[in-house]
C-alpha cells in the first residue's frame, strides 16, 4: 500500500500568550525579554505562603477569543492544578483548567485551494499560566532558570482532529493567528514564542472508522517547521505500519536542522497530572451581561472583511484572502482605498512590492514605517502621470528607508516624469540614431525591437520618461 491509501488526521493545541500588561496571578509585567529574573515576585517565583489572584483581563481576553471562534462561553468555570515537576516550574504544578474550561464547542473556517471553505472545530479554550525558561549554558555545562515568563497568561485552543493535511494545518494556524491579531488579545509573535502549537498526527487506512495512534510534536513555532514536521511524521508512521509495526503513542521533539523527530517521552495521560481544583482561587462566574458586553467590543473579523472586499471592492478571492490575513495590511488597504478610491491599485501595491520588501527585510506588516496617506499619494502621483510606475517603485523603497511625503521625495530626487513632447522627441531621435539595427528589425516586423528601444530610452532618462509617450513617438518616427 502507498501513501494514497492512508488518511492523515491532525489536531492542534495552540498556545497563545495574552497581551495583558501584567501576569495572570500577580502584577509583574508580561513584557518579553529583560534581564533574567527581573520580571518576577514571590508569587510567580512560587515562594511558600504566597497567594494568587486572577487577573480579570485574562478572563476578558479569553472570552473574546472564544466569541471570535464561535465558542460557547461557560458561565461557571474554575482553575485546576496540573501537577508535574520541571525545573522551569518551581511550584511543581501549573495552574490551568481541567474539566470546566472557559470556552467550548467552537469552530473556525479555513479556505481550501479549490475555493470551498472547511470548518475546523475547537473542542475548548482554557486559560493557564506559562512556565519559566531554561537557558542551557554551554560554558558552565549547566542550565540557568529564568522566571520572567513564569505566570505570563496563556490561552490554549484545542482543535478536534478535523485537519487532514499539512496544508490545512498551516491554514488553520494562520487563521487562528489572524483572528487573535484582529481582536488584539495576543501579539502572536511566533519567533518570541507568543504563539506555538503542539501538533498531533496520526494516520489510518482510508475507510477505517477508528483513529490511528497519534504522536505529538511539542512547541512548534514556525509554519515551515510545522509543515515539515507533519510531512515527516506521516511518512514515518506509514513506514512503521507498512513494515508490520505499530505506531507508539509518544511525545516528540521536531529538530529543524536534521529534519526529523526525536522521542522525548511516553505520552502522559490526564491521570498522570493528578488534576484538582486550585483551593487558592475562587470559581469563575460570568453573567450573561458580562459576556454580551464583551461581544459588543468584537471588531469586524477577517472572514467578514474578506467577503466584503470581494463584493464591495471587486478583489479576487485570492487577493482578499491574502490582504485580510493580516489586520495591519487590511487596515492599510481600507484606509488607503478610502483616500485614493482605487482598490485594485492599492491591493496590487500591498501584495506585490510592499510584500516583497517586507520579505526581503524580514519585517512584519506592523513595522511598515509609513501609513495610508503616503501610499495613497504615491498611487495618485502615478495616476496623474507625475511619475512612472518604475519611479514609483523607487519611491516606495525610499518610503521604507526615509519616510516622507512621496511628492517631496520625487522633488528632492528630481524624479518627476518627463512628459514634455519636445524632450521626449529628443531622446527618441537620439536612440533611433544610435540603434540602426533595431530600427530595421522593427521595420522588418520584429515587434520586440520596439520594447528594446523604449528600454534604451528609459535607461537614458533614468526611468523618468513617460513610457506611453515613448512608445507612441517611437512608432511615429519609425513609420516616417
Ligand atoms: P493532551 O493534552 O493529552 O495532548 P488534548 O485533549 O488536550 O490531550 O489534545 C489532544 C489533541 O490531539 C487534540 O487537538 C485532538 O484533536 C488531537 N487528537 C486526538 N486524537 C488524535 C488522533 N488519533 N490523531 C490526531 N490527532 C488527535
Ligand atoms: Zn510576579
Ligand atoms: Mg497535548
Amino acid at each position: 500500500m502507498s501513501r494514497q491509501d492512508y488518511e492523515v488526521v491532525i489536531g492542534l493545541e495552540v498556545h497563545a500568550e495574552l497581551s495583558t500588561k501584567t501576569k495572570i496571578f500577580c502584577s509583574c509585567p508580561t513584557e518579553f525579554g529583560g534581564e533574567p529574573n527581573t520580571h518576577c515576585c514571590p508569587i510567580c517565583m512560587a515562594l511558600p505562603g504566597t497567594l494568587p489572584v486572577l487577573n480579570e483581563k485574562v478572563v476578558e481576553y479569553a472570552v473574546k477569543a472564544g466569541l471570535a471562534t464561535n465558542c460557547e462561553i461557560s458561565k461557571n468555570s474554575k482553575n485546576d492544578r496540573k501537577n508535574y515537576f520541571y525545573p522551569d516550574l518551581p511550584k511543581a504544578y501549573q495552574i490551568s483548567q481541567f474539566d470546566m474550561p472557559l470556552c467550548e464547542k467552537g469552530y473556525i473556517e479555513i479556505e481550501l485551494d479549490d475555493g470551498t471553505t472547511k470548518k475546523i472545530r475547537l473542542t475548548r479554550i482554557h486559560i493557564e499560566e506559562d512556565a519559566g525558561k531554561l537557558n542551557h549554558d554551554d560554558f558552565g555545562g549547566g542550565s540557568l532558570v529564568d522566571l520572567n515568563r513564569a505566570g505570563v497568561p496563556l490561552i490554549e485552543m484545542v482543535s478536534e482532529p478535523d485537519i487532514r493535511s499539512s496544508e490545512e494545518a498551516e491554514k488553520y494556524l494562520r487563521k487562528i493567528k489572524s483572528i487573535l491579531e484582529y481582536i488584539e488579545v495576543s501579539d502572536c509573535k511566533m519567533q518570541e514564542g507568543s504563539l506555538r502549537a503542539d501538533v498531533n498526527v496520526s494516520v489510518r487506512k482510508k475507510g477505517e472508522e477508528k483513529l490511528g495512534t497519534r504522536t505529538e510534536m511539542k512547541n512548534m513555532n514556525s509554519f515551515r517547521s510545522i509543515v515539515r514536521g507533519i510531512e515527516y511524521e506521516i511518512d514515518r508512521q506509514i513506514d512503521v505500519i507498512e513494515e508490520g509495526g505499530k505506531v507508539e503513542q509518544e511525545t516528540l521533539r521536531w529538530d529543524d536542522v536534521s529534519g526529523r523527530t526525536f522521542s522525548m517521552r511516553d505520552k502522559e495521560d490526564a491521570q498522570d497530572y493528578r488534576y484538582f481544583p486550585d483551593p487558592d482561587l475562587v470559581a469563575i462566574k460570568l453573567s450573561e451581561e458580562y459576556i454580551e458586553n464583551i461581544r459588543k467590543t468584537l471588531p469586524e473579523l477577517p472572514e467578514s472583511r474578506r467577503k466584503r472586499y470581494i463584493e464591495e471592492y471587486n478583489l479576487s478571492e485570492r487577493d482578499a484572502n491574502l490582504i485580510t490575513a493580516s489586520k495591519y495590511l487590511s487596515d492599510l488597504f481600507e484606509g488607503t482605498t478610502k483616500i485614493c478610491n482605487n482598490p485594485k491599485a492599492v491591493s496590487n501595491w500591498i501584495l506585490s512590492d510592499i510584500s516583497r520588501i517586507l520579505n526581503e527585510r524580514e519585517m512584519e506588516p506592523n513595522q511598515i514605517p509609513f501609513g495610508k496617506e503616503y501610499l495613497a499619494q504615491l498611487i495618485e502621483l502615478i495616476e496623474k502621470g507625475t511619475i512612472s510606475s518604475a519611479i514609483a517603485k523607487k519611491v516606495l523603497e525610499e518610503l521604507f528607508e526615509n519616510p516622507k511625503e512621496p511628492s517631496k521625495i520625487i522633488e528632492e530626487k528630481g524624479w518627476i516624469q518627463i512628459s514634455d513632447e519636445g524632450a521626449i522627441k529628443e531622446v527618441v531621435l537620439k536612440i533611433i540614431e544610435e540603434n540602426p539595427q533595431s530600427v530595421s528589425d522593427y521595420k522588418g516586423g520584429k515587434e520586440r525591437a520596439l520594447g528594446f528601444l523604449v528600454g534604451q530610452a528609459m535607461k537614458q532618462t533614468k526611468g523618468k520618461a513617460n513610457p506611453q509617450m515613448l512608445n507612441k513617438m517611437f512608432i511615429e518616427e519609425m513609420q516616417k
